[in-house]
């Protein structure tokens, strides 16, 4: 059995709420919230992070860009704007590495970075 979390939703051994799907990705909503919108956008093939998604893959990472948008629109979020993070590394302060988009929204979303 694979230790990655996210590969493991895909199998369905472990519980998601799954808001949207395709056959090659699956969104589902964070587990901690940080916005009334959070929904995590990710391929179901395990690839670390984004970099190396889109360095192998760039039609998938296409893909979940798309299913992103599809997310955001279902969810209302296009009149007002949303915001899609990668989080990459630890800098990025990524916890899990298995790529994901986040897509937030629903109310004001503060600066970008905070430091
Ligand atoms: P990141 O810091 O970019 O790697 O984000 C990982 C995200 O995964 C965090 O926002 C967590 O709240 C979320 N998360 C962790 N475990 C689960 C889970 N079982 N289901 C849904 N979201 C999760």
């Amino acid at each position: 059995m694979t230790d990655c979390l996210f590969c493991r939703i895909v199998a369905g051994d472990v519980p998601a709420d799954v808001v949207y799907e395709t056959e090659a990705t699956l969104a589902f909503r964070d587990v901690a919230p940080k916005a009334p919108v959070h929904v995590l956008v990710i391929p179901k093939t395990h690839f670390p992070d984004v970099a190396a998604l889109a360095g192998t893959e760039p039609g998938l990472a296409g893909e979940v860009l798309a299913s992103a948008a599809e997310v955001a629109r279902a969810a209302g979020l296009m009149t007002n704007g949303y915001r899609t993070i990668f989080n990459t590394g630890r800098y990025g302060g990524q916890e899990v590495f298995h790529v994901h988009a986040h897509v937030v929204g629903g109310a004001p979303l503060g600066p970008m970075v905070c430091m």
